[in-house]
């Protein structure tokens, strides 16, 4: 593929051709006007080969993750395709071991044989057929299929071509915790957070030792990060937030009000806040090997 200034080059000799070397103004105008619609135009029809990384299919950009345009200054600038947060997120998956639950973690494939389990996975479906209640919240016992669940939902956004971030929190929130004083990589870290479509925090608030809250639990720089996420995601009714955690919503209160204020008012209280009270018989990742393996 030819880079984007051997492509400039080429594109100057021809037009050097056909308007010759005495432009006056006006020809000097129309020859950069021209110049820069045709490089905008063959970058714009290229295609890509980005699909071939990441299996991800984008006709707006056809998959080579930018396109070209003029600015409102009238510069001609290269933008990168809302499927780039698509895209990173499926590498993170990949990197999380979780990117072929995306095909394996399907509503399809959640088996629910008892009550409580139908329970989880109808709430998870009618999520995604309720515009009402943007997030969605599942929080305590671990093996009960949460991360089955959370990445279920977050496939069916997927599929409807919405833009989507995979945030394993505490590898995120210590990244960005070392970038608080660096204004352009907490802001370079802590953006996308706040406006892709689809924002999906597994674990939240996890700090290694859930059952130490108080000694081990998170800090306060957690929390505030926590809360400026998800507050400016409370703001945008059209943002999709989808949580995880170890902790039912009283515990995430106990840490932080606000933050459990939120949740509870944006998953519509009861209808998608499913808390799970500690019961070792709801961990299927112990009690039936057959069910997926990889649920928490
Ligand atoms: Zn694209």
């Amino acid at each position: 593929m030819k880079s984007f200034m051997e492509l400039l080059a080429e594109q100057l000799k021809r037009l050097k051709a056909k308007y010759g070397l005495k432009a006056n103004k006006e020809k000097s105008a129309d020859f950069k006007r021209d110049s820069e619609k045709r490089i905008l135009e063959n970058f714009n029809n290229r295609i890509g080969d980005l699909d071939k990384y990441d299996h991800h299919e984008c006709l707006v950009c056809k998959n080579r993750g930018s396109f070209m345009k003029i600015d409102e200054k009238g510069y001609l600038v290269n933008v990168p395709c809302k499927c780039m947060e698509t895209r990173k997120m499926l590498r993170k998956l990949k990197k999380s071991g979780l990117s072929t639950n995306l095909q394996k973690l399907s509503f399809n494939s959640f088996l629910a044989e008892e009550p409580w389990q139908e329970a989880l996975k109808k709430a998870a479906l009618n999520f995604t057929q309720d515009d009402q209640c943007p997030w969605f919240f599942i929080g305590g016992q671990s093996g009960c299929g949460k991360t089955h669940l959370c990445t279920a939902i977050t496939a069916y956004y997927l599929g409807l071509g919405k833009s989507a971030h995979y945030m394993l929190w505490r590898d995120e929130i210590t990244k960005i915790k070392s970038a608080v004083t660096d204004f352009s990589e907490y802001t370079r870290l802590v953006d996308p957070l706040k406006k892709v479509d689809v924002l999906y925090i597994d674990d939240l608030f996890k700090t290694g030792n859930i059952a130490k809250i108080d000694s081990s639990g998170p800090t306060v720089a957690d929390v505030n990060i926590a809360f400026e996420v998800l507050n400016s995601r409370y703001i945008d009714e059209n943002l999709i937030t989808i949580i995880s955690s170890e902790l039912v919503l009283k515990d995430i209160a106990k840490i932080d009000d606000a933050v459990a204020g939120r949740i509870a008012e944006k998953t519509g209280s009861e209808k998608y806040c499913l808390n799970l009270p500690k019961d070792s018989s709801k961990n299927y990742r112990y009690k039936n090997r057959r069910g997926s393996k990889d649920s928490k």
